[in-house]
């Protein structure tokens, strides 16, 4: 056979055509599944950026947040110190230049009750001389034997020549209890020699009421330390704190001593959490102040959204998916029903182009096919042929072995002929009655012989005995027509009509034999 284009016949004769309608619904399922896919895919990339995002923009909302506050609490303890600064250089300058031992006690006492009373963060302001005792306060009372030579700035003074002023730690007052930050600095006799002290203290709840108004949340922390590590003021306060040292921490050991401040992103010594912190050295003291948040608290609001957005994704994923499964079960009974619907017709199809006896193709069928064949085998140039078979002495067979012997014999003929019928292309057909037809695409007139040879030896060999036959067997006759349809002008019709002619001549000299047009058949 040449290639064909057109569909082609089974071998039980029946047409198959490509499922095209199968193969489009499953196009649109896997495009329906792809679609959904691709939404669910396209909501996540969406709300996976979008949260990424959001995280990245609250840790750099804290990081505006934590640098604020350093810079806040940095510029607030400078700004109290150094008031403190100043106003113990100046009382210094007079206490010296009055004399330690000859200044007037009332009137020393009321100037720094003024000035105590103008400055909201000290706590108190004192005169000690050069053995410890104290020469005047801002203090109401005095007591008697009331003597400082054992405090650390008092020792310090005593032993250090230079006039600057000196942060100590913290202590707590032996006037009032209060927890306090002592800014002291030496007192000289005119000869250079140590006179006593001049103290400023700082009450440590001033920067503890402070730091309590900023709004940050219980994990937030804010410390004052001296820049040897020494915790002054810390939030939230908790006064077994003050005094314990930072020295160790990763911003003390590792940042400080690159850079003045920065932030850093570590774990608290002094609670073991982990925070934001903006650090900040003071510019005019040896202090530094650290603000920090926690990362518990800068992802807090976006941990609320995560699961929000969360939430609804999945519910969105929920309702797509839902929907999606109920679109595709639809299409996928559609899809079932066509098959099905496919299969009847097809059934139904076969069944009206079948012979029911022989299982063969009918006379319909070789109708349709006649035509086909022709029309390509004119367009191909090639050789067809068609043979005409008829049951010898079948009328008497009937009669001898009843109708049901007949229809047994004529379905025993039918599968031999199909038997003997070897190419796919071929197509055998139960004409009528006992005449069957095959009809043999791109063969010549030599093939078609050969065929019709085998179909005849088929039958014979299949022994049925007929007792009204002069041979004693069931045998049959042919008749043999082949044509060029591209070079003769060729009809269904005399095609069929040459092969009955040859075998009408078969039957005539003798049967069980067949007979070839070798002329053309017009
Ligand atoms: P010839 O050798 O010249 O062909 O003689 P014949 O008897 O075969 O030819 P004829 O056309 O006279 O007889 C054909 C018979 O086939 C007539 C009919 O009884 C029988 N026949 C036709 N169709 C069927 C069928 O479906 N079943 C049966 N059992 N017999 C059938
Ligand atoms: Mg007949
Ligand atoms: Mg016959």
């Amino acid at each position: 056979m040449l290639g064909r284009k057109q569909p082609r016949p089974s071998a039980n004769g029946a047409i198959e055509k490509p499922p095209s309608k199968t193969r489009r619904a499953g196009a649109t399922f896997r495009l329906i599944v792809s679609f959904m896919l691709l939404v669910i895919v396209a909501f996540l990339a969406v709300e996976g950026w979008r949260t990424w995002r959001d995280y990245h923009a609250a840790f750099a909302a804290a990081r505006d947040s934590v640098t604020n506050l350093a810079r806040a609490t940095a510029q607030h303890a400078e700004d109290a110190i150094r008031q403190v600064d100043i106003l113990t250089a100046a009382l210094g300058e007079r206490v010296e230049g009055d004399g330690i031992h000859t200044i007037n006690v009332p009137r020393i006492h009321r100037l720094l009750v003024q000035q105590s009373k103008i400055m909201p963060q000290l706590h108190g302001l004192f005169i000690y001389g050069a053995d410890g005792q104290w020469i005047v306060t801002d203090k109401e009372v005095t007591p008697e034997t009331a003597n400082n030579a054992d405090r650390d700035y008092f020792e310090y003074h005593r032993t250090h020549t230079d006039r600057g002023v000196r942060i100590g730690e913290v202590v707590r007052s032996r006037s009032t209890d209060d927890l306090i930050i002592p800014i002291s600095r030496r007192l000289n006799y005119p000869d250079g020699s140590f006179a006593g002290v001049l103290l400023g203290t700082i009450k440590v709840s001033y920067f503890v009421d402070y730091y309590g108004d900023f709004k940050i949340d219980d994990k937030g922390a804010l410390v004052l330390a001296m820049r040897s590590g020494t915790i002054l003021v810390r939030r939230p306060f908790i006064a077994s704190v003050v005094g314990k040292s930072l020295a160790n921490s990763e911003i003390f050991k590792g940042y400080l001593p690159n850079s003045n401040e920065g932030i850093a992103e570590v774990k608290a010594v002094v609670d073991d959490t982990e925070r934001l912190y903006a650090y900040r050295a003071l510019t005019t003291y040896p202090l530094v102040v650290e603000a920090g948040l926690s990362r518990d608290s800068i992802t807090a609001a976006w941990r609320r959204d995560l699961l929000k957005t969360g939430w609804v994704l999945l519910c969105l994923i929920g309702v797509l998916g839902t929907f999606g499964l109920i679109v595709l079960n639809q299409l996928r009974q559609r899809m079932v029903m066509e098959r099905e619907l496919r299969h009847a017709h097809q059934a139904m199809r076969d069944m009206a182009l079948t012979d029911s006896l022989t299982g063969l193709g009918n006379r319909r069928r070789l109708d349709t096919a006649l035509i086909d064949e022709l029309r390509l085998a004119r367009r191909q140039g090639s050789w067809l042929s068609l043979i005409m078979l008829d049951v010898d002495y079948f009328k008497r067979y009937n009669d001898r072995y009843g109708h049901a012997g007949g229809d047994d014999c004529l379905s025993a003929v039918g599968t031999a002929i199909q038997q003997a019928v070897k190419r796919p292309g071929d197509l055998a057909v139960r004409y009528g009655g006992e005449e069957f037809t095959v009809l043999l695409p791109n063969t010549d007139s030599a093939g078609a012989k050969q065929v019709t040879e085998d179909i005849l030896q088929t039958i014979r060999a299949l022994d049925i005995e007929h007792l009204e036959h002069p041979l004693g067997r069931v045998t049959a006759s042919a008749g043999i027509t082949s044509c060029q349809p591209s070079v003769e002008d060729v009809t269904p019709a005399a095609l069929l009509k040459a092969a009955d002619t040859q075998l009408y001549t078969a039957k005539q000299q003798g049967r069980n034999r067949w007979c070839c047009a070798d002329e053309p058949v017009c």
